[in-house]
């Protein structure tokens, strides 16, 4: 695992390589919208250094977890979406349908979301 991947769409959003419209960053995340939104709000929150989804999570990288599900809670309650409610996702690989290989986890909320997926 490295901090930055050069040919990863997201370690290159990060280093403002690609242009994103960025809702929120520390030092160790950033939260930006969705370039193609599936809800009126959209997000897509992931960590800066580079890790590939949740299978590379392990005991000595997850305190970035709790970072990331403390920041969606508070962005949830600042874009008042948290009454309604919202879904939080991640994508695992080919299955699971991940397109990106840059954990990120998508905050979905503006509407009424169907379940199951498909
Ligand atoms: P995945 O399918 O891997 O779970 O999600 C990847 C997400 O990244 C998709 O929802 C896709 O629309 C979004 N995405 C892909 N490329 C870009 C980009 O260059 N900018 C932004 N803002 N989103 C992107
Ligand atoms: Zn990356």
């Amino acid at each position: 695992m490295s901090i930055t991947n050069q040919d990863c769409i997201f370690c290159k959003i990060i280093n403002n390589q690609i242009k994103s419209d960025i809702i929120y960053q520390d030092n160790r995340i950033l939260v930006f919208k969705d370039i193609n939104p599936e809800a009126p709000v959209h997000l897509l929150i992931i960590p800066k250094e580079h890790i590939k989804n949740i299978s590379e999570i392990n005991s000595s990288n997850s305190d970035i977890i709790k970072h990331i599900f403390e920041k969606i809670s508070e962005l949830a309650v600042n874009l008042n979406i948290n009454k309604d409610g919202y879904r939080v996702i991640t994508n695992c690989g080919k299955h699971g349908g991940q397109t990106v290989e840059h954990l990120h986890f998508h905050v979905l909320a503006g509407r009424q979301l169907q379940w199951p997926p498909g």
